[in-house]
């Protein structure tokens, strides 16, 4: 009679020593200090490739501003660990000393100011701090871990771009690829999704075209302002009317534009949606909904066909069946059974679905808290978003090294 061989448990997470700490805060505070945009990621990817280069380390660039480290340890299993890099156009206003103060200049050439909004600089130095404590610990593990600094998150664009540069001809092929993100949890706590983590995102610029006429010459007119008025407002019933009350999915219309003057029917008026769905059914019943509103309130307004650009999606973020338990359990191992909930899926998008997508292989993805518990805490992408260090960077690198460990080979085994 044979048995299958049961895995072996994992290797124990080693701790942080008093130095790593100090090590992770500074380096956590200099780039909170520096964040740049989307894809322009070029001192905090130098600053990476130091990190990287202190611990010898194989790097390469990928993707313009991304950057591959490889942790080799032997023959054993292979796994991924992505952070994403950017910051975000934001004013920061949380007061602390290390605040940012840069500023950066978007693709259509405003200067913005830019902040981590999002807290994606903790997303680097935990993984950092995580490939410090692997490599430190060499004796208890085999294999090889991939760890992807990923640019371009907040634009859709990094994932891809790396994908589409050769990531996975280039680092050795994983059996998962791993990503965390910071979120208005307790700090020191992470909490995971079952199945669908995160929604999957369309964007969409509509331009409505219309007839000019003189503000008080309407009979003249084709007022595309009353036709995409409308427009807006019938959008609204595709949750609340179409979609079936079981299903989540947002339409939201975040921007507006039409018309210079009060006396003036203009030609044109122009807004963008952003959609957001849970399963490909439901995305697949709004996109249409949308498309067949936007027609016919422009038919039934005489004006002419409108314009619908599709200006970026973000891929669904599903969290494999079988890959979840193992690191629910690793999760569980390092931080405390207590330590960890499961959530309902987030209505929020990540591109990270789309790195092991590419080569088909399974993603977990999970959040960790970044807040005094009873305290006010402030949403991503709040001007004020500012994560409490200890224990934040301590909980995202022990689950970030846990995790990665629960992948690869324990050492002798
Ligand atoms: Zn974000
Ligand atoms: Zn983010």
């Amino acid at each position: 009679m044979t048995t299958a061989k049961a895995r072996p448990a994992a290797a124990t997470v080693p701790a942080l020593t008093a130095a790593d700490e100090q090590h992770m805060l500074a380096l956590y505070r200099h780039l909170h200090a520096r964040p740049e945009l989307s894809m322009q990621e070029h001192a905090t990817a130098e600053t990476i490739e130091a990190e990287l280069r202190t611990l010898g380390l194989e790097t390469f660039r990928c993707g313009g501003t991304g950057v591959v480290g490889l942790l080799r340890n032997g023959d054993g299993p292979v796994v991924a660990f992505r952070a994403d890099t950017d910051g975000l156009p934001i004013a920061e206003d949380t007061g602390v000393d290390y605040a940012s103060t840069a500023t950066g200049t978007l693709p259509d050439g405003t200067e913005v100011p830019v902040m981590h909004g999002c807290g994606h600089d903790t997303h680097v130095t935990s993984l950092l701090a995580a490939a410090r404590l692997l490599d430190g610990a060499r004796e208890r593990w085999a294999g090889t871990v991939v760890l992807i600094f990923q640019p371009g998150e907040e634009t859709a664009a990094g994932a891809r771009a790396m994908v589409d540069d050769g990531l996975w001809d280039r680092a050795p092929r994983p059996e998962a690829v791993l990503g965390q993100h910071v979120m208005p949890l307790a700090t020191g706590t992470v909490g995971i999704c079952r199945d669908v983590a995160m929604a999957t995102a369309d964007a969409l610029r509509v331009v409505v075209h219309g007839r000019q006429s003189h503000g008080s010459q309407p009979q003249d007119a084709i007022d595309p302002i009353v036709a995409a008025a409308h427009m807006v407002t019938r959008l609204q019933t595709i949750v609340s009317r179409e979609v079936h009350p079981a299903d989540r999915a947002v339409v939201t219309v975040g921007t507006f534009h039409a018309g210079l003057k009060e006396n003036i029917i203009p030609d044109r008026a122009e807004f963008t949606l952003n959609i957001r769905t849970l399963e490909p059914r439901v995305r697949e019943q709004v996109l249409s909904a949308v498309d067949r509103i936007i027609r016919a309130e422009a038919s039934a307004a005489g004006a002419g066909e409108p314009e619908i650009e599709r200006l970026y999606d973000f891929p669904p973020n599903h969290n494999d069946a079988a890959a979840t338990p193992r690191v629910i359990q690793a999760l569980e191992g390092a931080l405390g059974e207590e330590q960890l909930q499961i959530l309902a899926p987030m209505m929020g998008s990540e591109d990270f679905g789309h790195l092991g997508a590419a080569i088909g292989v399974p993603s977990v993805f999970w959040f960790f808290g970044g807040f005094g518990s009873g305290t006010d805490m402030p949403v991503n992408h709040s001007p004020h978003f500012a994560p409490v260090p200890e224990p934040t960077l301590a909980t995202g690198t022990r689950a970030a090294a846990a995790a990665m460990l629960a992948w690869v080979g324990v050492a002798g085994s």
